[in-house]
């Protein structure tokens, strides 16, 4: 066996973001949690933590105002919930998505709408958005998938001009950029996750920030239970939940915040070494990029060509599995249009609200419709991937995808 075969064979353990082996959680974590221990204040109505973890969003993000609240999904919520439809409007999501940027809007009684993707980025565009309009539109929902930005500038042209307003889920794109500008300040509002495998965790949590007043006073009642602390005659004002985080939480988010910018820089140059190994191949297409975009790689995605690659994205998939590299072959499989919850329109007892108002066509899942949600998902192969990976990892990994690829394209 030649040393080039002998690395080749070596099977390394990688990082992994649901254990200490791929997280960066430590001491500072811990210093801050003592504080909150040894405080007796776990409630953020009274302590500091998650004041100053909503001040760190602001800061890190320069955005005005920040609420922090217990997930990602009760981040999307809470936006949806400022926007504050009327039962029955619209608001467009993304069919390739976490259910949590598509369930808040049924239980804010709203339609959610799906628009295609392009099947380069699987996210939306302005042109998918444009063509799902209709006078009921009240938002849209732009998921930044995987660290990639959506095409912001052309999405915000078309909003603007119909007056709809743009929440950005940014759950898997912090530090994300689009013309300089961090995702999650372009639209009226920005939502973040700090779930367990997010780029930084409190294992549950999340945040939205606006840089309308407004918008943020509605935000911060609505993790409230819309009780207006601080007025001069608080009563609950409107119908909203307890989505308030805890210092706990609070603590270790704070820490976690001082290690993003440079978790973030590590995903990104690793990233690059890898497209750098793997460009060559045919078959294969490293992750697809606007000019002018920060893609803050929450996951490095290829798209596997099948007429290139026999079995296509799940072969491959299957073939690194051997090499203890853990993929997600289609990411969700199926589109979320095709998840009970949607396509049985399973909602609130058998009434089927919100569903029992909808438009016809807003309800229309024709896969016609989706060319680019079926042929995306199709192609993409999800790798895992962290800011504790070193260039051993992506060597690691780039080999692994070198020497699948060869023998996928040799018959198997
Ligand atoms: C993780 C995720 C969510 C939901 O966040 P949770 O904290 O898990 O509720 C929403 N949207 C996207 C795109 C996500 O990746």
């Amino acid at each position: 066996m030649s040393p080039l075969e002998a690395v080749e064979d070596a099977v390394i353990e990688l990082p992994s973001d649901q254990d200490s082996t791929g997280r960066t959680l430590g001491k500072e974590e811990i210093e801050l949690l003592t504080e909150v221990i040894n405080s007796g204040t776990l409630t953020s109505t009274k302590g500091t933590m998650v004041n100053s973890l909503e001040r760190r969003y602001e800061e890190i993000l320069d955005v005005r105002h920040a609420v922090a609240c217990a997930s990602g999904t009760a981040a999307i919520h809470t936006a949806v919930g400022a926007i504050d439809p009327e039962p029955g409007d619209e608001i467009i999501s993304s069919p390739i998505t976490d259910m949590g940027a598509i369930a808040p809007i049924l239980y804010q009684g709203a339609i959610p709408v799906f628009a295609d993707v392009d099947p380069r980025t699987c996210n939306v565009t302005a042109k998918t958005i444009e063509d799902r309009l209709s006078n009921r539109t009240r938002g849209i929902i732009v998921t930044h998938l995987f660290g990639n930005p959506a095409e912001m500038t052309a999405i915000m042209k078309l909003a603007d001009k119909h007056n709809i307003s743009v929440i950005e889920d940014c759950a898997q794109a912090y530090l994300a950029k689009v013309d300089g500008k961090m995702v999650g300040t372009i639209g009226a509002i920005g939502a973040f996750s700090l779930q367990q495998g997010k780029h930084i965790t409190t294992g549950e949590g999340g945040a939205c920030v606006s840089i309308c007043p407004g918008l943020a006073r509605r935000m911060r009642l609505f993790v409230n239970k819309a009780w207006g602390y601080g007025d001069p005659n608080p009563d609950h004002y409107f119908l909203a939940p307890n989505y308030r985080l805890t210092e706990l939480q609070g603590a270790v988010a704070l820490a976690q915040m001082d290690k993003l910018e440079k978790g973030v820089k590590q995903r990104i140059d690793m990233a690059h070494r890898l497209t750098d190994q793997i460009s060559d191949l045919p078959g294969i297409a490293p992750p697809w990029q606007a000019d002018n975009t920060v893609h803050s790689y929450w996951r490095y995605c290829v798209w596997v060509d099948d007429a290139e690659i026999p079995g296509g994205s799940p072969a491959l998939g299957a073939e690194l599995k051997k090499k203890g590299i853990a993929t997600a072959p289609r990411y969700i499989q199926k589109p979320a249009f095709q998840c009970a919850v949607i396509k049985d329109q399973r909602t609130f007892g058998n009434s089927r609200f919100p569903y029992s108002l909808a438009r016809p066509e807003a309800v229309d899942y024709a896969p016609e419709n989706f060319p680019g949600t079926f042929k995306g998902l199709h192609d993409i192969l999800v790798l895992p991937w962290n800011e504790l990976y070193n260039e051993t990892h992506i060597d690691f990994i780039a080999s692994a995808i070198r020497s699948a690829h060869k023998s996928l394209r040799n018959g198997g």
